[in-house]
């Protein structure tokens, strides 16, 4: 039977295959990042109200205009960033298809596509999709970014760069002076940043900076955004792209023949959440998650990890290698079945798998009841260990 050569060249998922074995064996999910505690009121009731109100046919394939116009609004009083809810806004089936719908608009075969390593699993398949050529760009977890080594990666078939700050896996919140950095250079390069800035409202440390609100950048960048990690809603496919109408014409065509368009009543959800809740919801929702960091951190210091804070989103990479000599796989795959603490292999994040081998990511998006559980299993790892 025939199939692609493009899919044979990258793997299946690794996050959402550790979700499934983590389902087999019963153990707490701290792979796939995604809450274990209820989404608020307010987005629940208003999705129901317009099921009930029977808001239940395609939206504009765009978006609702509800959303879009409440997306603007929050963009310009989050950011002073103007966006033209007209001209400007794309709403897609999660992050994932606004990344992947960006990239099929923007990229075409040939093309080099920059990516910081560690990188979240779904950017290299995307690159590899469009015919294009993955350039990866390793950071070293902890540290700041090398901006000569960043320069160093563009090349004259540069055609995009992505940015995830706050970072999936290594929680890196890039400074206003790495953006800045990044952003020069995509305009010497007449490159695009799509930035995918999904953990934007997760923060512990530093400020978030959108690299579209940097001068020159208007037409320049690609900013990704969702419902998902803000709300805890990641089951309802709420993603949006923010860019030049220029670069929107051509996302939304891409869009429209892939998904026709994001669920309607759940876009209305999201729209009420951007319409009522205020910056306290912010504040708050950062305030509950640096506590859970906090309980992670402890917990994965107490059982032998090495491993630091995340200045942001909810991921910890921790360093194994003085519990055990395995392999990431094979040590993420026994912990899982063994301890039962499930986590995400540390070379799904690497192209180099062997760059990965003594790392594993835990997801600390969960009530302190599961953390402090998972921290208390992690305590056995150690004496569970067959010689
Ligand atoms: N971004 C989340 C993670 O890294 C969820 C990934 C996904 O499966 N969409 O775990």
């Amino acid at each position: 039977m025939k199939t692609a050569a493009r899919t044979h060249s990258f793997v299946e998922s690794v996050i959402r295959g550790m979700t499934r074995l983590a389902m087999e064996h019963d153990a707490i999910n701290l792979a796939q990042g995604f809450p274990n505690f209820p989404a608020p009121d307010v987005l629940k009731e208003a999705a129901v109200r317009a099921i009930r109100d029977d808001i239940n046919q395609y939206a504009i394939t765009w978006g609702a205009r509800r959303l879009r116009h409440a997306l603007a609004r929050k963009y310009d009083e989050w950011y002073g960033l103007p966006v033209d809810p007209e001209a400007e806004v794309t709403v897609c089936c999660g992050a994932t298809e606004a990344m992947a719908s960006t990239m099929m608009a923007l990229i075409d075969p040939g093309d080099e596509v920059i990516i910081f390593e560690p990188f979240y699993e779904n950017y290299g398949p995307d690159v590899i999709l469009c015919g294009a050529q993955p350039v990866f760009l390793p950071m070293n977890p902890g540290q700041r970014l090398d901006m000569d080594r960043v320069a160093a990666a563009f090349s004259h078939r540069t055609q995009a760069i992505v940015v995830n700050t706050p970072n999936n896996p290594t929680g890196l919140v890039l400074s206003r002076a790495e953006c800045e950095g990044i952003a020069e250079l995509c305009l010497r390069h007449d490159a695009i940043v799509v930035t995918d800035e999904i953990y934007e409202h997760i923060r512990y440390e530093g400020e978030h900076i959108p690299i579209a609100t940097l001068p020159g950048m208007h037409d320049h960048a690609v900013t990704i955004s969702g419902a998902s990690k803000t709300f805890g809603v990641t089951g309802w496919r709420v993603g949006t792209i923010v860019a030049h109408e220029r670069l929107t014409d051509a996302i939304r065509k891409v869009h429209d023949f892939l998904t026709v368009g994001a669920p309607a009543p759940l876009q209305e959800g999201v729209a009420a959440a951007l319409e009522s809740l205020g910056p306290e919801y912010y504040e708050d929702l950062s305030t509950a998650y640096r506590a859970r960091r906090d309980l992670l951190y402890s917990g994965l210091i107490a059982a032998g990890f090495r491993c630091d804070p995340p200045a942001g989103a909810y991921y910890i990479l921790a360093d194994f290698s003085d519990i055990s000599d395995k392999p990431d796989d094979e040590f993420a795959a026994w912990m899982t079945a063994q301890v039962g603490v499930a986590s995400v292999p540390g070379s799904s994040f690497y192209h180099n798998p062997a760059d990965g081998r003594h790392l594993v990511r835990f997801a600390f998006c969960k009530t302190d009841d599961l953390l402090g559980e998972a921290a208390e299993r992690l305590l056995r790892v150690r004496d569970q260990l067959p010689p």
